[in-house]
């Protein structure tokens, strides 16, 4: 089972794969090739707790395809990491970074834990144990993880000196989102969210429609709809409804979002936040606005309540937000979806460049990094909404169909070995 709701995520992606494979006549053994990771680890992660005694964590590494460049993908700390979904999200990766084409395949990690019942030291030495048990399927050419869900640039610190510790010497580019004083790049805590944004003005741009007054809603006010929600804000738009796990908040008039995220920080949550009514989750995704944007976790939509979803536009922050049948009920209801594989990019791409960075012991300033990781998203929608367009086609599919066609061209071109 997935992590959230009963749709099983690695049904939700092979659907997808064998949709586009038939859209765009791949051929069967290719087809065969990425329904499958190429490589899989599941690890026991013993951890000494502070009073002590031992907790055995499970651990998951999963590379889905190294085909255009090494794997590339963040690592969760959840209680309901299954290895399926480890398995779809590193599925995600690929087609994510072969969409905004960026050299690198894709991976995904996780351990089975809640964070929120951990100590800090705890953290530490589960962080530590876990990588050291990956070492020799990560790597600055190999497999290059970031942060997800739950997981931040101190525990990528962690990783990074786990890991050149056991090599001898300090080896930056094994991993991205660390923080800027051990090589991490400038721009990247808030990438994943200035991403959407710049998608978000292109779907309205594209749609006919100003972002000045545009009204979104953001549903998991995190790393990235907090970033999004800010500079969404900041752009001209009014965010008039955001939640977390804990509950959600509105004010038609627009949320103050520095306010709010000074009120997550010192609190540590977005319920009872005094700048707007309380409203649960469910009733947050049927608020009528422009632009709705899941940032949460995945099968957010589903056959139970894509029918009600009443914005204009979604734009996917989550990984895997939308089952398949909620895709089709979107498309026959005309909500323009823009599909998390191209929406959230913006986070990967950042980590590339932190990778190039690392590599070149040569860094950028914030705004050649923001201007770089514009270029690209923007380049990377206008593709994907000319296919789109051109084969008419939902943007779904077509993100699918540009990226699934780049992946198996480099298949095509290196050959199956032997
Ligand atoms: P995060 O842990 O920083 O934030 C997740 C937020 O979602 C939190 O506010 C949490 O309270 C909220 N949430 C969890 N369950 C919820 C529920 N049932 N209802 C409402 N809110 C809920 O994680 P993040 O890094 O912001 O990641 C969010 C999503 O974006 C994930 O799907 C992740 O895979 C995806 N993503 C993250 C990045 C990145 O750079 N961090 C990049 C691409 C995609």
């Amino acid at each position: 089972m997935s992590a959230v709701g009963s749709v099983n995520v690695l049904d939700s992606a092979v659907q997808q794969l064998d949709e586009a494979a038939e859209l765009i006549g791949l051929e069967q053994g290719i087809h065969a090739k990425l329904r499958k990771p190429k490589r899989a680890l599941i690890v026991s992660v013993p951890t000494r707790m502070d009073d002590g005694s031992f907790e055995v964590f499970w651990g998951y590494r999963v590379q889905h395809n190294m085909d255009r460049g090494p794997c590339k993908g963040g690592i969760r700390y959840h209680p309901s990491v299954t290895l399926d979904e480890v398995i779809a999200l590193s599925m995600w990766m690929t087609w994510k970074c072969a969409v905004v084409n960026i050299p690198y395949g894709g991976g995904k990690g996780g351990v089975v834990c809640d964070p929120s019942t951990i100590s800090m030291g705890e953290l530490e030495r589960m962080t530590r144990r876990f990588v050291s048990e990956l070492i020799e399927m990560i790597g600055p050419e190999e497999d290059i993880p970031a942060p997800d869900v739950n997981t931040n640039d101190r525990i990528m610190g962690w990783l990074m000196d786990t890991y050149s510790m056991q090599v001898g010497y300090s080896v930056p580019a094994v991993v991205t989102g660390k923080p800027i004083a051990i090589g991490g790049s400038l721009g990247r805590a808030q990438a994943t969210g200035r991403g959407i944004v710049f998608v978000a003005r292109e779907a309205l741009r594209t749609r006919g429609m100003p972002v000045e007054g545009a009204t979104a809603v953001v549903q998991g006010y995190g790393k990235v709809g907090g970033a999004f929600a800010e500079l969404f804000a900041d752009m001209g738009a009014k965010i008039i409804a955001a939640s977390d796990i804990t509950g959600g908040v509105i004010n038609r008039d627009g949320l103050d979002t520095a306010a709010l995220t000074a009120h997550v920080i010192d609190t540590g949550y977005v319920r009872d936040f005094p700048g707007g009514d309380a409203i649960t989750n469910d009733e947050l995704l049927a608020v009528e606005c422009d632009v709705l944007v899941p940032a949460a976790l995945e099968n957010v939509f589903t056959v139970d309540n894509a029918g009600s979803v009443q914005a204009k536009m979604i734009v996917e922050g989550a990984n895997g937000p939308t089952t398949p049948e909620a895709h089709r009920i979107f498309v026959e209801r005309g909500v323009f979806v823009v599909p998390d594989i191209l929406a959230n990019a913006g986070g990967v791409t950042v980590s590339y460049f932190e990778w190039c960075q690392g590599l070149q012991h040569l860094f950028w300033t914030e705004d050649e990094v923001n201007r770089r990781m514009e270029s690209v998203m923007v380049n990377a929608y206008n593709e994907v909404y000319a296919c789109a367009c051109e084969r008419k086609i939902d943007m779904r599919n077509a993100a699918m169909a540009v990226a699934v066609g780049r992946v198996a061209e480099a298949i095509r071109l290196r050959g199956i070995y032997p």
